[in-house]
């Protein structure tokens, strides 16, 4: 399937580069059965993904593992013959932040390992330990006020699942569309979510209000002496979706170790704690900052183009992910699809009129941060609306972070128009 739509990302990506010559249409026409060919007969996607994923594992910015992402995609563009493969550093960050060992069990009323990951950029447990928790509930500043003095020494459960609604689904994970639902999904720009399945267990919670509570309850629980939190990620059936839990500034205040945890795993903690039954917790968490500078990096990789080489085509996808996971979906997908674009092209030994450049960003998951700062540094200021000459040389970026879903053909419609 990735396949396709590598094939797709290049097809819409020859309507922009075209070849020069007397016969156009017979040069294009035999320029696509040149990259159908090769994505069919030779395709590397599943290696790249594979590379990507079970061998790099979690690329969360600023970690080890992205880096190691990095080195590994621009030597891979490289070898594959593409020019100008560079790593191409942006600075801003903040503190790198990993984590290298996380474990969380009950160990009374009796022993139940518990499904939960650290949260980024929370320090470390300094080895095991094993506490009495204690469950909290706090929707506004005042709600503190009834916790003060008891959680010295105490593991804390935050109970923010009770913000969500737990409801049983009775739809399929996924659904076969009709061709009808399938044909306007690939030509309407605007995509609805016919093809989504809403998930049906979770309302979203006020997330604002919860936002704005965090620091203040997170001094509040340093101050009392609290040792760690547990609180709920969002996610079902095992599933956790993880993110930060501090800040990555070099002047961040100070939090407690924070782990996440599965709804259903936090929801036996919250019922055993309103029966008033003694739950005892241990946690062991090894997470270390990574302080040597506030440098991360885009990958850069092209095609030098021929009579119109200053006009480029640009193929971007974010490599980086959470910590929890390999981002497969997200986004290890696009960056592999990106990747194997670009080399079925070069591999087709085709040369295109327009330069055609990869890039795999950084930071994307903190807000786009790899982006923008190519952005700025190559093309201008969104903010001034001042724009760089190259800014103007720009044919088309396609852009993949879908997870495998259906916005490249969004895209060749959008490029057709
Ligand atoms: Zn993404």
């Amino acid at each position: 399937m990735k396949n396709c739509y590598a094939l797709l990302l290049l097809l819409c990506a020859l309507v922009f580069t075209s070849f020069k010559g007397d016969h156009e249409d017979r040069a294009r026409l035999k320029a696509i059965e040149k990259i159908k060919q090769e994505g069919f007969t030779n395709s590397k996607v599943m290696e790249t993904l594979f590379q990507l994923t079970d061998v790099t594992g979690p690329r969360l910015t600023g970690s080890t593992g992205m880096k190691k992402a990095e080195q590994w995609a621009r030597r891979q563009l490289e070898d594959w013959g593409l020019e100008n493969a560079a790593i191409e550093p942006w600075g801003g960050f903040g503190k790198g932040w990993e984590t290298h060992k996380s474990y969380v069990a009950m160990s009374a009323p009796y022993y139940q390992q518990l499904i939960a990951v650290p949260k980024a950029w929370t320090p470390g447990t300094n080895g095991l330990i094993k506490a009495q928790a204690v469950l909290i509930r706090v929707d506004s500043p005042q709600d503190m006020e009834k916790y003060k003095g008891k959680l010295r020494g105490k593991i804390v459960v935050y109970a923010t699942t009770n913000a969500y609604e737990l409801r049983v689904n009775f739809n399929a994970d996924a659904k076969r569309l009709t061709d009808e639902e399938l044909q306007k999904n690939t030509y309407d720009t605007h995509l609805d979510d016919a093809g989504a399945n809403p998930n049906p267990y979770i309302k979203a919670p006020a997330g604002r209000r919860v936002n704005t509570l965090r620091p203040k309850l997170d001094s509040f629980l340093m101050d009392e002496g609290a040792l760690a939190v547990l609180s709920g990620g969002r996610g079902i059936d095992g599933t956790v979706f993880t993110s930060n839990g501090a800040s990555r500034a070099w002047n961040a205040k100070p939090v407690l170790p924070e782990m996440e945890m599965g709804a259903e795993h936090m929801d036996r903690l919250i019922r055993l704690l309103d029966a008033g039954k003694e739950v005892s917790l241990e946690m062991d968490m090894d997470n270390t900052f990574l302080t040597a500078d506030s440098i991360e990096n885009n990958v850069v990789a092209e095609i030098p183009g021929t009579d119109l080489k200053d006009e480029v085509v640009l193929l971007g996808a974010h490599m980086d992910s959470w910590h929890a996971a390999t981002g497969a979906t997200d986004n290890g997908t696009g960056s592999a699809v990106v990747m194997e674009a670009i080399r079925i092209l070069k591999a087709t030994g085709l040369k295109p009129r327009r330069t055609i450049r990869v890039i795999l960003w950084s930071g994307e998951e903190q807000g786009l941060l790899g982006s923008r700062a190519y952005v700025k540094k190559h093309y201008g200021d969104k903010d001034t609306r001042k724009f760089k000459a190259a800014y103007e040389k720009v044919s088309a970026y396609y852009n993949l972070d879908n997870g495998g879903a259906r916005s490249v053909a969004s895209l060749c419609k959008a490029m057709m128009k």
